[in-house]
């Protein structure tokens, strides 16, 4: 059996892929492998991950000051372009009724933090993002009246003179990234691509004319058939490994050099779901906090208001916690599996220089309800865990990198792994993740299809589904304002 493309993993990232290829070049056999029995059953499903849109408007962990004091807005300002590709990708895909705009919903940005230096931190990273005409319609108040309005939940049974500051950001949105990623895979499906759910991909070979006497090199992809108990091996021109937690394992069996010293630190989560109606609806707003010390910056709590398939919902969290499974459905051996003689070095180096991450992680494992609820209570003092239950989210796996200095660095975000021929390409690693899923798949394309994606045929077909690409919004705001205006339209969200 031969194809064109292989995706293996029936997530965001792979629905996003080849939603663009299917669009590019209509004529592409795309072939998707699960090995669960549904798409967006793992990171991408709506109950998994916190479905902020992430635009850097709440996320304080983006925003850093400089050794000179002064606040260091790149990483919220390169965040908050790729978003806007995302939006202007769904709402070109909306237009041209491939999906509806069911998945998104306006809910406000929220940044809030207490204390002297952390509210001097807000107004300073406020005064610094204002400046951006990506963040031109952000507030920043530390009037306890102006923040009720816009946190009730928050403010209810706080101390009246605690310090408090807040940002406000009335753009921000709540993704259903599940509904999205089966909306996407259904009209794949429907245009041609054939998915095989209960598939799960083994091994990953190469095939060389010059070594092996083949014609043309290729990939051979092994899978098994998980229902029937048989495995088959199809031969693929191009792989894209998006099999999130599992992306890791697969990269290893196809052996590029490009791969090698790459390693991954699993980090899973918990979330308290409110079951409260009343609650639910005395809260409209995605609330960010600062991190604890030690925290991965993506285990910052918010209290988050979501919009799950019609239903309003409220969650807080996520308290991280420790296991060696690199998926959700996954098994305990997956981290003692990834280990090899090419990412020793790189795991220990990365280890030994995360002692805080340890012990951070250690102490959420740890905790008590009691605990739970203290940290709840931060955000909404007077909350009370009759009205909240306890779930698990998804599983993140950090990217352990080779680095001169260390041995190893752990990062916090995505990194495309790609072949030097652009045959194969894997995404590792967690956030911002599904937001950007467009941005990081763009960025796929230009690394494993460089010719394709200079000709006039793509470009144009690009350039309908995204008109910023190529060029930076914050650099041409008056575009920004109009493509804002105009996706706002399309996927009825505040302008
Ligand atoms: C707790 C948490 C909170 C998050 N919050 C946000 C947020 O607020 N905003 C945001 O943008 N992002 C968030 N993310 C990140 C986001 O969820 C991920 O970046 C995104 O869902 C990853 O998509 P994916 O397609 O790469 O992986 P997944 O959705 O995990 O899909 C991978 C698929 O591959 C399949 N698979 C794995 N191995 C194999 C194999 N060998 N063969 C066949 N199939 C295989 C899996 O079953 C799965 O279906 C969060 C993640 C977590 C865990």
């Amino acid at each position: 059996m031969s194809t064109d493309v292989v995706l293996i993993g029936a997530g965001i990232m792979s629905a996003t892929l080849g939603t663009f290829l299917q669009a590019l070049d209509p004529n592409l056999r795309i072939r998707i492998y699960e090995r669960l029995d549904r798409a967006a059953a793992e990171s991408s499903d709506a109950w998994n991950n916190a479905g902020t849109g992430h635009s850097g408007f709440c996320e304080l962990n983006y925003t850093t000051r400089n050794a000179d004091g002064t606040m260091n807005v790149q990483k919220a300002a390169g965040v908050a372009e790729s978003f806007e590709i995302s939006r202007q990708f769904w709402a070109s895909l909306v237009h041209q009724g491939i999906i509806r705009p069911d998945f998104i919903r306006s809910v406000p940005h929220c940044a809030f933090v207490w204390g002297d230096e952390n509210v001097r931190f807000l107004r300073d990273r406020y005064e610094a993002m204002k400046q951006v005409p990506l963040f031109e319609q952000m507030e920043y108040s530390d009037d306890p009246a102006t923040i009720e309005q816009w946190m009730p939940l928050v403010m209810d049974g706080r101390a009246p003179n605690e310090k408090v500051a807040a940002t406000w950001m009335p753009i921000g949105t709540d993704v259903d990234f599940g509904t999205l990623t089966r909306s996407l895979i259904e009209r794949l499906e429907a245009n041609g691509a054939q998915v095989f759910y209960n598939y799960e991909v083994r091994d990953i070979h190469r095939f060389n004319p010059d070594t092996e006497g083949d014609s043309t090199p290729f990939w051979q992809v092994r899978v098994k058939n998980q229902s029937q108990d048989y495995q088959e091996n199809i031969q693929a021109q191009f792989v894209f490994i998006g099999a999130g937690g599992g992306a890791l394992h697969l990269l290893q069996t196809a052996d590029i050099p490009e791969g090698r010293h790459f390693g991954g630190f699993p980090v899973s989560g918990q979330w308290l779901r409110c079951t409260n109606p009343d609650i639910i609806e005395h809260h409209s707003a995605k609330v960010y906090g600062k991190a604890a010390v030690g925290a991965p910056p993506m285990s910052v709590p918010h209290l988050d208001t979501r919009k799950i398939e019609g239903q309003k919902a409220l969650l807080f969290g996520p308290y991280a916690g420790f296991s060696t499974k690199f998926l959700k459905h996954g098994s305990y051996l997956d981290l003692p599996e990834s280990l090899r003689m090419s990412n020793l070095v790189p795991m220990l180096g990365a280890g030994l220089h995360n002692i805080p991450l340890t012990k951070y992680l250690i102490q959420q494992v740890t905790q008590s309800d009691a605990d739970r609820l203290a940290a709840l209570r931060e955000y909404y003092p007077a909350a009370d865990l009759k009205d909240w239950e306890l779930i698990v989210a998804g599983q993140r796996v950090q990217v352990i990198k080779a680095d001169e200095k260390n041995g190893g660095v752990l990062e916090f975000g995505t990194e495309v792994v790609a072949a030097a021929d652009g045959s194969l390409a894997a995404l590792l690693g967690a956030s911002p993740g599904a937001s950007t899923a467009a941005a990081i798949m763009l960025t796929l394309m230009e690394k494993c299809f460089p010719d394709q994606m200079a000709s006039a045929g793509w470009q144009t077909t690009i350039q309908e589904l995204v008109p910023s690409y190529g060029h930076t919004l914050a650099d041409h705001p008056e575009q920004l304002r109009q493509l804002r205006s105009e996706t706002a339209r399309v996927l009825d969200l505040v302008g």
